[in-house]
């Protein structure tokens, strides 16, 4: 089993984590730009972030053969924050590198004007740079939260196609489907989406457009819970293949609209995984 793992905030994980989810199968990621529990009080720290995003958590990720890619963005939260804002000013810069393959994550965590403002304006920096965007549902309210979604992604011009709506759940899903967005979950332990109920979800909806990442954030998460949705999807009777479109394919086309994603020569370090047939090569 190979997997893409596309959305998963590496900062706030281990080495043990990525030997982990080497093991498993993971041969690339995608970390998105977020908050970092504690609230950022001036432009400079974001850059030091994004820099790391983009410098040395590839290095990490690459001692354990695994590929990553970021994206970047403000995020709905700290968009809050005015202390914050000039970050806007500050993306450019990171839009035009190699490694970052969307704008995201962008989107609603409270719904208020300022994010309102936040989440337009970057959906049109996804425009001018010809990048995918990865946005973000909130935990709270989610249904009209996605509906607003929805209605701000079709206003801003950017292809449905080229938008993945993430942290869905039963009650979202089909709205995103109909929209034409590109449709995430994100599978966690206890909360939020659960592999069983992913099954469900697929087996409802069917391959095309998912997404299927573990976050793996600051909260109790685990990485390799994209391995036990694979395994779920088997035990529930999908072929190899259908795993391979949700858990690699599919994270594949979906960045590769950046025209960034590089998977080449990816090492064999995955694929010594007992019992598993991962498949070489990629893009
Ligand atoms: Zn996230």
């Amino acid at each position: 089993m190979r997997i893409f793992d596309p959305h998963i905030h590496m900062t706030s994980r281990t080495t043990d984590d990525y030997r982990a989810m080497a093991a498993a199968g993971v041969r690339a990621v995608v970390e998105p730009a977020f908050w970092l529990g504690q609230p950022r009080t001036n432009p400079g720290s974001f850059a030091d972030y994004f820099d790391s995003l983009i410098g040395w958590e590839p290095y990490r990720a690459g001692q354990f053969g695994i590929r990553h890619h970021a994206t970047i963005a403000l995020n709905p939260k700290e968009a809050n924050d005015p202390r914050c804002r000039p970050v806007l000013d500050l993306l450019p810069r990171y839009l035009d590198k190699d490694g970052v393959v969307a704008v995201g994550e962008i989107g609603y965590d409270s719904m208020t004007p300022e994010e309102d403002e936040a989440f337009a304006a970057q959906l049109a920096l996804a425009v001018e740079y010809e990048l995918p965007a990865l946005v973000h549902t909130p935990h709270r309210d989610k249904a009209r939260g996605t509906e607003r979604t929805l209605a701000v992604v079709a206003e801003s011009g950017i292809g449905p196609g080229r938008v993945v709506v993430d942290h869905l759940n039963e009650v979202t899903v089909a709205a995103v489907h109909d929209a034409g967005c590109w449709m995430g979950f994100s599978i966690y332990p206890e909360t939020k989406m659960s592999p069983p109920r992913m099954v469900e979800i697929l087996k409802e909806h069917g391959l095309d457009r998912m997404l299927v990442n573990s976050a793996a954030d600051w909260g109790h998460s685990d990485p390799l819970l994209t391995r036990a949705t694979g395994e779920a999807m088997l035990a529930a009777g999908f072929s190899d293949d259908d795993v391979d479109k949700v858990l690699w394919r599919n994270p594949v086309e979906f960045y590769g609209q950046s025209g960034r994603l590089d998977l080449s020569d990816l090492g064999p370090a995955a694929d010594t995984f007992e019992g598993s047939s991962i498949k070489r090569g990629g893009s």
